[in-house]
């Protein structure tokens, strides 16, 4: 599994507005701050740091549930990012 952990049962599938990145999550939420573009919160900043803005560009398209779906998304997706061809299955 490239985006979720083995053994996940439901996760969010996600696309960015600002980089169109496509992913999963294990967090199911109408949105999330995007892994490849957006910033997560940093607690450990120093109050002289300027605090990054956050700001949630994912928005989720759909809920994937049950495991083998999960699995399947998880695999597609993997696929597209690392550029694989369907070749080989
Ligand atoms: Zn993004």
């Amino acid at each position: 599994m490239y985006y979720v952990p083995d053994g996940t049962q439901m996760c969010g599938y996600y696309e960015c507005s600002n980089c169109k990145n496509r992913f999963l999550s294990v967090k199911v939420a109408p949105q999330l701050v995007c892994p490849y573009c957006g910033e997560e919160p940093d607690m450990e900043i120093g109050p002289d740091e300027e605090m990054p803005a956050v700001i949630e560009e994912a928005r989720l398209l759909q809920v994937v549930s049950g495991e083998d779906e999960v699995k399947k998304m998880d695999m597609l997706l993997s696929l597209a990012i690392t550029g694989g061809s369907y070749d080989w299955l």
